[in-house]
């Protein structure tokens, strides 16, 4: 860890620049457009490298922020990638869509803005150069089911193992949601394919259009294989249950988004209801916007309680996107078949739920309507288990999520290990990466062993 340097810090960040919203709204082009070297250096500057770390507390990675910022304020940008990727294999993803818990608990954030580390850590992604070599080959042989960060980051700690590694992917792409769900005005495919290149480079395998479509196929995997990784993710669409889901304009983020990121001929409504209040609602109703969509939110809660990162809640505000909170859609209204509106009811805050935020109460009486001639739902999706056997072998829960040994991440059948979204529900990236992280750690141990 860095030493603790003491000194007068300037309260507000380095800013990057942005693209103008009134460009923006008509292309998919990167918003953020991140820091120049100087700039990336100016701003690590601000780090007090605080003894306590509380942003390596705060990382599910753990990764010592203070640590690469300081070779970035050295200039440094090749140390500082390094120091990243003995933690992080997804360095130029992460540094511009990560929820960064490390930010939230920075103590300069305190008397100003906090750290941007998130920005950094892209700084270093982008302007370092970094070479990893594969181990010593071990001549032992891993499968890895689906190309999301999960997936990959246990290709990468095998491979670096020296373990051969073949990833089989179910889409035409890798990436898993980064690529399915997460739009390139956020992500730019360059940056993410950057990552995954880096992790390919070690000589790992990656079979696209190969879903698993069995048990019988895992099995037929361990025959071939010296050990299994199902990282699946959460693909399967979650509706809310209101009557009307059938209507024609009625549509899921995870197909919607996939089908944008696809290239398919996506069409949108002229006013286009997105609902819900997480990353994945933001994506959507930004998405439906730059296809010239009157898209807007519809949020039972407050502001406060939205899940999306504030940043990309004013980058849609400033877009023109309204959001409706304190609003639950009850019924979607049709005409022959196609959508025409949304009934709503207004809902107040009550007492907090299990969750610790406040519960989200109907107020009676209060139904009204929202025209709206598509709607995107944005609520949750689940793992999509529906290819294993009736009597399966593995154990998964009532969310449909594999159960897993919470040391080694080894599902209920031996040698095939599991992480990411399809343990954990619908997650995060961070905490996709840490999952998986301990998933290899558990799979460099069985065929230590074996
Ligand atoms: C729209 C959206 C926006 C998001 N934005 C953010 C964000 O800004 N920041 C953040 O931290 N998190 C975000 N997330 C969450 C994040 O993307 C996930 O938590 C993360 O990708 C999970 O990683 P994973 O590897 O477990 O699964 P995934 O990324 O979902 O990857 C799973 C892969 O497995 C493949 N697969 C599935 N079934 C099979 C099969 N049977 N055979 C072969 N392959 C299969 C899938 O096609 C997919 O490629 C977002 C999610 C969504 C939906």
């Amino acid at each position: 860890m860095a030493e603790k340097k003491k000194k007068k810090m300037k309260p507000d960040r380095v800013k990057t620049k942005m693209q103008d919203p009134g460009e923006r709204i008509h292309n998919f082009d990167e918003v953020v457009l991140g820091y120049t070297r100087e700039a990336a250096i100016e701003e690590a500057k601000r780090c007090i490298a605080c003894k306590k770390a509380h942003c390596d507390e705060a990382c599910p990675l753990h990764c010592c922020p203070a640590d690469y910022i300081a070779f970035i304020e050295e200039g440094d940008f090749d140390k500082a990638l390094e120091q990243i990727l003995e933690y992080n294999p997804f360095p130029s993803t992460c540094g511009r869509v990560c929820v960064h818990y490390c930010e939230e608990k920075c103590p300069v954030g305190k008397k100003g803005t906090a750290l941007a580390i998130a920005w950094l850590k892209r700084a270093a992604a982008d302007y370092g150069q970094a070479s990893i070599a594969p181990g010593k080959p071990t001549g032992k042989k891993v499968a890895v089911i689906g190309a999301g960060p999960a997936g990959f980051t246990v290709a990468w700690e095998c491979a670096k193992a020296g373990h051969r590694v073949a990833i089989f992917e179910a889409l035409s792409s890798p990436g898993g949601m980064l690529w399915a769900g997460i739009p390139s005005y956020r992500l730019p495919r360059a940056a993410l394919d950057k990552d995954m290149q880096r992790i390919l480079d070690l000589g790992v395998e990656l079979r696209l259009n190969s879903p698993i479509r069995s048990e019988q196929e895992v099995s037929d995997l361990l025959d071939q294989y010296d050990a299994v990784f199902i990282g699946i993710g959460a693909h399967e669409p979650r509706w809310m249950g209101i009557e009307g889901e059938e209507l024609e304009g009625v549509v899921h983020v995870v197909d919607f988004l996939r089908d944008v990121n696809q290239g398919k001929d996506v069409k949108v409504g002229k006013e286009t209801a997105v609902i819900g209040g997480g990353s994945s609602a933001m994506d959507a109703v930004r998405t439906a916007r730059r296809f010239g969509a009157d898209a807007f939110i519809v949020y039972r809660r407050a502001r406060e309680q939205m899940p999306a990162d504030e940043a990309e809640i004013e980058q849609a505000e400033e877009e023109g996107i309204v959001l409706n909170l304190l609003t639950n859609p009850t019924r979607i209204l049709g005409e022959n078949g196609k959508m025409t509106g949304l009934e709503c009811l207004r809902m107040e805050l009550g007492e907090p739920d299990e969750s610790g935020r406040r519960r989200p109460v109907p107020i009676e009486g209060s139904e009204f309507v929202i025209e709206a001639d598509m709607m995107i739902q944005a609520i949750s999706q689940r793992p999509d288990i529906t290819w294993l056997d009736e009597n399966s072998r593995f154990k998964t829960t009532r969310w449909q999520t594999f159960e897993v040994d919470p040391e080694t991440n080894e599902t209920s059948v031996p040698g095939v290990f599991a992480a990411g979204d399809a343990v954990s529900g619908p997650a995060t990236i961070v905490e996709a990466i840490a999952d998986a992280l301990k998933a290899a750690k558990g799979i460099l141990k069985y065929l230590e062993q074996s």
